[in-house]
């Protein structure tokens, strides 16, 4: 499995520290060195119990999960589940949304469902609560389609898995909202909503203080001054955004963290590569490939 591939690697070559001892060594030295990693991941899937939990466990690996918590109390997923749920159980075959600034998508294929899901979700991250399930609402009716709890169990994690989860010492809990939307394009009221609804949640279930938290998708447009002060005024004390360059000289609210891409370490021959990995997890990816927003453009001449 590639994570295990993943995580391997960097336990070999590299010390593999939880995220309260990289913040403190950034504190020390406002860098990190160069083969100190901490390892992240975001939202709130069964896989962080299925696959990461053990082979985490496997390596003596800490990790930290930013957990969304809209999945944990509702046991619905996010706006891209849901669409891409929507468009695999519909028998529609193309529905038009030009007129909510979109286009009419093909729902034939499994390509034109994983784009249609892509765009609309896409939309909704900058939509308050209510306008996305007025939204949503309408569009079951349209594709006569209806995704129940049932349909997400083995993709979403549940209160128990979560459970288990955090009583792991290897695992470090941050905030990451309640509903995953993009918090800059929200009004205030519902920004701080988000951040604190969530932090009450993991604390009730965790017993314990939250201090970190990671700005849903991350990038440059996914935080303001705005959301640092209601992230500040909720009580965490580092914030972390994903960035191309290793940290230098500390700011605790967009502190650096590095994507690593789906598929981005995988060679010719359809198998783990050291060297794609290691220039993966040195930032040098994203240059090299040119990439932007998690997508590949066209390579560097
Ligand atoms: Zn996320």
């Amino acid at each position: 499995m590639l994570f295990e591939a993943q995580i391997a690697f960097l336990a070999r070559n590299n010390q593999l520290v939880s995220l309260e001892e990289a913040v403190k060594l950034l504190e020390f030295g406002a860098r990190l060195p160069t083969d100190v990693y901490a390892i992240t991941l975001d939202d709130c899937y069964r896989g962080l119990i299925k696959y990461v939990l053990p082979i985490c466990r496997k390596y003596a690996c800490p990790f930290t999960v930013f957990v969304s918590t809209g999945p944990l109390a509702t046991g619905m997923p996010h706006a891209f589940d849901y669409v891409l749920a929507l468009a695999e159980g519909t028998s529609r075959q193309a529905v038009d949304l030009s007129s909510q600034g979109l286009k009419k998508f093909s729902l034939a294929g499994e390509e034109e469902k994983y784009d249609f899901a892509v765009s609309v979700s896409g939309l909704l991250r900058n939509w308050p609560v209510a306008k996305q399930k007025r939204f949503l609402d309408s569009l079951c009716e349209q594709l006569q389609a209806f995704p129940q709890k049932e349909d997400f169990r083995d993709l979403l994690l549940s209160r128990e898995d979560f459970k288990a989860l955090c009583h792991d010492d290897l695992v470090t809990i941050g905030g990451h909202t309640v509903n995953h939307l993009n918090l800059p394009a929200l009004p205030v009221e519902e920004c701080e909503k988000e951040v604190r609804e969530n932090k009450v949640m993991l604390e009730e279930l965790l017993g314990r203080q939250l201090h970190f938290f990671a700005y849903p998708f991350g990038g440059e447009s996914s935080y303001d001054q705005k959301v640092i002060e209601v992230v500040k005024k909720e009580g965490f004390s580092h914030a972390f955004v994903l960035r191309r360059r290793r940290e230098t000289g500390l700011n605790p609210y967009t502190i650096s963290r590095q994507n690593i891409h789906s598929g981005s370490c995988v060679g010719p021959g359809a198998d783990f590569s050291e060297s794609l990995f290691a220039i993966e997890i040195s930032g040098m990816g994203d240059w090299l490939f040119a990439r932007c927003n998690g997508h590949r453009k066209k390579p560097c001449p």
